[in-house]
This record gives C-alpha cells, sequence and structure tokens, in this order.
C-alpha cells in the first residue's frame, strides 16, 4: 500500500513511529505536511498538491492534525475522503472531537455515562449553571483546551464563580462538570482501533495534582481494564465515528464515565507502558480496511 502520515511533525515519536511500522510491513510510506498542501475543488476531479506536485495513488492516509490546525487539516482530510482514498479517521469524527461540548452531547445521545456537565453563555446564569452540577466543588474547562491546560479544579462556589467569570470575561468558552474526586487525580487511557482497544493504560497525576496528563507530570502504567471500561470505550468512539481514538475514563462510584476522546492520540505514552505495538495496530487495521476500498 502506498501510506501517506498527515502530519507537521516528522521528528514526533508518533510519526516516526507510524512510518517505521509500515515501511517495516512492507509499505510505502510518506509524511505530508498538510500546511503545505493546498487543493484544487475541480468538479468530478478533486486534487490535492504537495509541493507543486498533485499528489496521486494514495490507498490511505493517517491524519495526526494537530490541535491549533483542525480546520485547515480537516479540509485536506476532507479532500482525500473526495478522492476515495481511505482514511484511519473521517474529517468530520476528528472536527466533532476537537470541541468537548460537541463531543460530550454525541456520547450523551448514546446512552454513555458522563460526568454531569453544564455549558452556558451568558454569565447572567452563572448560578444556574453551578447548581446544575451541585455545586462545588466543581471542574472548568476551555471547550478547546488540551494536555490539562485550561482545565482548572474549583473548590468553593466563590472561586467557580469568580474563575467563570474571568473566563467568559475573556470570550473564552467553558464548560462546568462535576468533579470525580473518587477517581484520586488518575484516568484510563483506552486505545482503541476499529472496534477493539488495543491497549490502556491509568495515568496518575504528580502529588497533588487533579489532572493527570503525562505533560503536567503525571505517570502512566498499564491496567486492564473491566468489561464493562472495555465496551464504554469502543461505544464511544464508535459514537464520535473515530477508528482511531484514545479514549479517556475516570472511575467513578457510579462506574466508567467518559471524559472525552482524543482525534490523534499520542502513541509513545501507550507503547512505552503498555509495550503494545499500536503503530503496527494501526497499519493492520489500514491493511484490512484500505483495500476494501
Ligand atoms: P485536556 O483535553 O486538556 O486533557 P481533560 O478534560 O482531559 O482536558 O482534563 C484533564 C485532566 O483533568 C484529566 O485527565 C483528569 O485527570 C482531570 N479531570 C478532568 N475532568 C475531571 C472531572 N470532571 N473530575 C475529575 N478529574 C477530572
Ligand atoms: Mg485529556
Amino acid at each position: 500500500m502506498k501510506i501517506a502520515i498527515l502530519s507537521i511533525e516528522p521528528t514526533l515519536y508518533s510519526t516516526r513511529k507510524l512510518v517505521e511500522a509500515g515501511v517495516e510491513r512492507g509499505h510505502e510510506v510518506e509524511v505530508i505536511d498538510y500546511l503545505r498542501c493546498y487543493m484544487n475543488i475541480t468538479s468530478m476531479n478533486p486534487q490535492v498538491i504537495y509541493m507543486g506536485e498533485s499528489l496521486e495513488g494514495f490507498d490511505a492516509i493517517i491524519p495526526r492534525i494537530g490541535a491549533s490546525q483542525t480546520f485547515y487539516g480537516t479540509a485536506v482530510v476532507r479532500q482525500f475522503e473526495m478522492m476515495g482514498v481511505f482514511t484511519a479517521n473521517p474529517s468530520q469524527a476528528i472536527s466533532r472531537s476537537r470541541d468537548k461540548l460537541h463531543c460530550l452531547q454525541l456520547l450523551a445521545r448514546e446512552g454513555i455515562e458522563l460526568p454531569v456537565t453544564g455549558f452556558a453563555h451568558s454569565t447572567k446564569d452563572i448560578d444556574g449553571l453551578i447548581n446544575t452540577v451541585s455545586g462545588a466543588p466543581l471542574v472548568i474547562k476551555l471547550l478547546e483546551g488540551t494536555q490539562g491546560i485550561g482545565v482548572v479544579l474549583a473548590e468553593t462556589y466563590q472561586t467557580a464563580k469568580s474563575v467563570i467569570e474571568a473566563f467568559r470575561g475573556l470570550d473564552a468558552n467553558i464548560l462546568v462538570q462535576e468533579f470525580i474526586e473518587e477517581a484520586g487525580g488518575a484516568d484510563l487511557r483506552c486505545f482503541v482501533v476499529g472496534d477493539k482497544v488495543i491497549a490502556a493504560m491509568k495515568r496518575q497525576g504528580a502529588e497533588g495534582e487533579f489532572r493527570s496528563n503525562l505533560h503536567r507530570g503525571g505517570t502512566a502504567k498499564k491496567i486492564r481494564l473491566s468489561p464493562e471500561e472495555r465496551s464504554t470505550a469502543t461505544r464511544s468512539a464508535k459514537a464520535m465515528g473515530l477508528r482511531v481514538a484514545g479514549v479517556d475514563l475516570l472511575r467513578s462510584n457510579r462506574g466508567p464515565v467518559v471524559m472525552e476522546v482524543n482525534s490523534s492520540p499520542g502513541l509513545e505514552g501507550i507503547e512505552t507502558a503498555t509495550k503494545v505495538d499500536v503503530s503496527g495496530k494501526i497499519i493492520e487495521f489500514l491493511e484490512k480496511n484500505a483495500q476494501k476500498g
């Protein structure tokens, strides 16, 4: 097969490992900087042009679209879709996954358990908003944050109110969420490929930190999921329309609740913690699905 990895960071662990895994399995793999692609949107003959040449003959793409490049990145993925190229993740599913609110709305519709979450536009409704999640302590999140930045734990009603006002004053979109205290600063990253969880790790936040993000100093180790956790993860990826996804769960008193679903989950943390060849599994998935056309 001829595979394109859409990434602006060829030296990143995830990109390098995907290239290696593809080449090892006898494929031709190219890393394409999607920001350098331009498109020809002619009727019946869609094209992607890269460094002056039309990209042709690709069987599959693996989009690794950065959080700050969703708009242009998904436009390039869509163009490949128009050309009939199989994509590890559809453009629409990537767009949805980037908006935490949209993501939670889709999961809720499927009956998937979530932390109680509220969203409002106007600061006039702050009291009501705080009440929807039964008051403090509560978590406040920027709608488009990543790596734990823009996630705040407000321990009291007053803190909650002033943080919400501050964010709204900057015109930032936020959601408020029930704080799952019993998770103990840990979450589960379930790596889904196709309709299976192929690897899972537990991330534990640094001492005194409720955010488990590895970028915030968290540590990770391999974990065995319960059947319920497993099915929650695969159902979540499916609800989002993602074929490759990192589904993050919290262990709450009422069972697993989904926090978010990532469409370009990093490979380094999960491969290191679990020793599973995640990149190889992604390539295998393409082999099984792309050739079917
Ligand atoms: P990001 O996209 O920035 O990673 P998340 O929504 O994943 O944002 O939140 C970052 C971390 O904060 C999570 O990994 C989790 O450890 C913690 N966290 C987020 N929401 C909650 C919550 N409702 N209850 C308890 N901990 C939470
Ligand atoms: Mg997260």
